[in-house]
């Protein structure tokens, strides 16, 4: 393939980069795959400060490799779950470094993931590690060192709180308390570093060492499922936990972005509320019929076909 395509880079030589932007839970990774489609050369990096970890993939909430459609992802699970957080500055090395080869392969680079902290480090043009600029003091840098195409996913904060808390319990239908047991270490409870930091690890720590998970010769590490009174109470409370955090976590996200529109990064929003209105409204029916054409239907023309078109004008610029 050899050097760039004309159209990966904009008129001053900067690479042109899909930002994907949003709280957890409001469709990111999906709207990253609907534009791959849509743009075959497109490859994907990780922005999620916890997926870039090995492991705990239903907690983390990785994209499943069947729903990835063969899109090339970077830094998703690369970095081992050592004891240690990857830094901002080790963030914007290594994806610096990753969009640099996407886009020297002709391919175009698309940023998807939660983490406006580690998407902050890696864009602008100088980075200083010791500020903290989404502290009352700070102000935004402006200045980037790509061409930025920024896509905004939002969902109407009532909306999407119910929705967190129904996607909490389909993490723990999908097998997220047996990840959780199988990842647990009581010599490390209350460690609070790299991946044990992911909302599930701490609450569920408290539920494992009153209720250790046992090692069952044909499944491994198990969760205790004793069905006494007190362990349901301290289950139900981790699950409480767990869904208040997540929620804690989409209002800070959702504080950081409309921080980083205040600084002049150029955003476009799209609102996802209806189709998640469509979304729930199915998985509260027990009707197997219409509703799941209906809730894709409305995310392709409310948000696939617009982002389509805002992509195809920056990528002519
Ligand atoms: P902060 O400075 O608060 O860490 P940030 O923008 O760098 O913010 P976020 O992606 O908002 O990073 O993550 C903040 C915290 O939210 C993480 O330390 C972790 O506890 C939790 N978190 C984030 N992403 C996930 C995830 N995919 N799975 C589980 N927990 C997550």
């Amino acid at each position: 393939m050899g050097s760039s395509t004309p159209h990966h880079r904009n008129n001053q030589n900067k690479t042109k980069l899909i930002v994907i932007m949003g709280a957890t839970g409001t469709g990111k990774s999906r709207l990253s795959i609907d534009l791959s489609t849509h743009f075959p050369h497109s490859q994907i990096i990780n922005s999620d400060k916890m997926q870039l970890y090995n492991g705990l993939d239903i907690t983390t909430n990785k994209i499943p490799l069947p729903e990835r459609k063969g899109v090339q992802h970077y830094l998703l699970g690369e970095f081992d779950s050592i004891d240690a957080d990857v830094e901002p500055s080790q963030f914007r090395s290594a994806a610096g470094s990753t969009i640099a080869d996407i886009a020297s392969r002709g391919n175009l680079p698309l940023l998807v993931g939660g983490s406006n902290t580690f998407i902050h480090a890696l864009l602008v043009e100088t980075f200083d590690p010791q500020v903290d600029v989404f502290a009352e003091s700070s102000s935004v840098s402006r200045a980037l060192r790509y061409d930025c195409c920024f896509l905004w996913v939002d969902v109407a904060w009532s909306v999407l709180s119910e929705y967190l808390c129904i996607r909490v319990d389909e993490m723990l239908d999908s097998g997220m308390l047996e990840e959780l047991a199988q990842f647990y270490d009581p010599t490390k409870a209350g460690v609070m570093v790299g991946l044990r930091k992911a909302i599930g690890v701490p609450e569920f720590d408290a539920y494992f060492r009153k209720y250790q998970p046992w090692e069952s010769p044909e499944n491994g590490v198990v969760p205790n499922k004793d069905r006494d009174q007190s362990r349901r109470e301290a289950y139900e409370e981790a699950l409480r936990e767990i869904k208040d955090n997540t929620c804690r976590l989409a209002k800070r996200q959702i504080g950081k972005i409309l921080r980083l529109r205040e600084g002049g990064w150029d955003f476009t929003r799209f609102d996802a509320t209806v189709t998640f209105q469509a979304l729930m409204k199915k998985k509260q029916s027990s009707a197997v019929a219409a509703p799941e054409l209906e809730w894709r239907e409305i995310w392709e023309r409310e948000v696939v076909e617009p982002s389509v078109k805002i992509v195809k004008r920056f990528l002519e610029e």
